[in-house]
């Protein structure tokens, strides 16, 4: 089984969100399968100097003013990848857009780009031709356009898996004849979302099959508070739409052998973990009363995430002196509120305003429970990652947050609340409060979250049934 595996970002190379994780990660657990799997990539700097045993295999007709071409070489994680050497394209600040969250004006092209590659690796790269595409998110919405419109005779199978229904990639209909389609496509029941281009609507009205990274989720979208203008679409497509849970990357946020704690720790030995707690409450200059419970939050600050609940709500537990780690970047005014907190609860507090991946895995570990509090949350890893290091997650009942946390009953290894409210929230967090005077209790559940299997290996094994169910296997 042949599986070209498409994405827009990468871990460790490029990443602004879960999808670098997944495209991470997933593909080894799928290696691990026996699947033969080869990416698809953009050409960014940190993945170009990571390319060795280098070969051009075409150039791309469409990008020919722009000197595209497609080059396969092996990435240092060992996976085989075609990468789209175009620098004009994508050498710059970041991946997708610049500073105040504005996106890059040529995205249409930049990511159109990914259809161009795939279609020309499918049709003229004949030593190693896929049964299956696979792609995620806005940014490969138009592979299975083009890989249909312009390969008429054993077409792969296409699968588009989303990641998060609220970023659609929509262009203005001027960016059409760059994209060098029909303009007949451009219709309700092709690429047209409400007047524009959507990358997104595209990929979910081409691919053969859908996938979601959780059951729940994949279920809230074909509901009009969720779908954002394109339940209507999955409704209609429900059956070809599965909910895969992510997994988390085991070799990476395993609190065994993690490099970045100042003591490793196991469900067998979790002594350890307490001296991570003592390490991050001295790194971060927060001085608590002994036994106090440490909450942390490490998020992309958006409205998503529904972190504008906490000031209000993590009022109750500050009070009876916890302490509150703040990790994100994000909105500006979020961030100014989030600020405020720390000033008004000093050595309680702290809010570090940045991307700090050696921190956020220090935080993991340092913390007793881990706060996720989305409006929505496609699949999330956080809470997983807060399984994993015994840091109890306190998630919002939604998504995929419902599909890994257990909130009541013998298998409990966490906190839910129901509501986007601060009052909900706060409830919540004293029940965490409260249980955490509970040693025994507490130790039970923190085992239950470290014992479970949150690794790839499940989600890759489904994913490798549906690639056989597509392939007709
Ligand atoms: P999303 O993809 O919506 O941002 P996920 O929970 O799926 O949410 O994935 C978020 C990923 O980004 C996790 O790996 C998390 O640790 C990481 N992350 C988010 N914010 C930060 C930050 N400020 N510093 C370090 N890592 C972060």
């Amino acid at each position: 089984m042949r599986v070209l595996f498409a994405s827009s970002e990468i871990y460790p190379y490029v990443k602004t969100g879960g999808l670098g994780d997944v495209a991470g990660a997933l593909p080894q657990a799928l290696l691990r399968q026996g699947i033969d799997v080869r990416l698809l990539l953009p050409g960014y700097p940190e993945i170009m100097s990571k390319l060795s045993d280098r070969r051009v295999i075409g150039k791309l007709a469409e990008l020919e003013e722009y000197d595209a071409q497609i080059i396969m070489g092996k990435l240092d994680n060992g996976l085989i990848s075609y990468v789209i050497d175009a620098p004009h394209f994508y050498n710059r600040a970041s991946p997708y857009g610049y500073e105040g969250g504005k996106d890059w004006p040529d995205n249409y092209l930049r990511f159109a780009a990914m259809g161009f590659a795939a279609r020309d690796i499918v049709q003229k790269h004949k030593s190693w031709v896929p049964d299956i595409v696979h792609g995620h998110d806005w940014q490969c919405g138009m592979i299975p356009v083009y890989l249909k419109e312009f390969i008429k005779r054993s077409c792969p199978k296409t699968i588009m898996t989303f990641h998060n229904m609220a970023y659609q990639g929509l262009f203005p209909y001027a960016a059409l004849p760059a994209l060098k389609i029909p303009a007949t496509l451009f219709s309700p029941e092709g690429i047209e979302f409400y007047g524009q281009i959507g990358f997104l609507k595209a990929g979910l009205q081409y691919a053969d099959a859908l996938t979601t990274v959780s059951p729940t989720y994949a279920l809230e979208i074909q509901e009009p508070d969720m779908g954002c203008g394109l339940d209507g679409l999955l409704r209609h497509r429900h059956r070809d739409l599965t909910g895969i849970l992510n997994g988390v990357d085991t070799a990476i946020w395993n609190p065994e052998q993690d490099p970045f704690l100042v003591k490793n720790y196991s469900v067998e030995s979790p002594g350890g973990k307490q001296e991570n707690k003592r390490a991050l409450l001295e790194e971060l200059d927060l001085q608590l009363v002994p036994k106090k419970p440490v909450f942390v939050v490490i998020s992309r600050l958006v409205p998503q995430k529904g972190l504008d609940l906490l000031p209000q709500a993590a009022r109750v537990v500050l009070e009876r002196g916890a302490g509150l780690v703040i990790l994100g970047t994000g909105d500006a005014a979020l961030e100014e509120e989030l600020r405020n907190l720390e000033l008004r609860w000093p050595g309680q507090v702290s809010v570090r305003l940045e991307y700090n991946e050696a921190l956020a895995h220090r935080i993991i570990a340092g913390a007793d429970c881990v706060i996720i509090p989305s409006r929505f949350e496609p699949c999330g890893l956080v809470q997983m990652y807060g399984l994993r290091y015994g840091t109890i997650p306190l998630v919002r009942r939604t998504g995929g947050l419902v599909d890994s946390v257990v909130g009541e009953g013998k298998k409990m290894d966490g906190f839910i609340f129901d509501d986007a409210d601060p009052l909900d929230l706060a409830l919540c967090l004293l029940k965490a409060y409260e249980a955490y005077k509970k040693p025994a209790q507490w130790s039970a559940m923190q085992k239950r979250g470290m014992a479970k299997d949150v690794s790839w290996d499940a989600s890759a094994m489904h994913y490798k049934q549906l690639y056989n169910r597509l392939a007709g296997r």
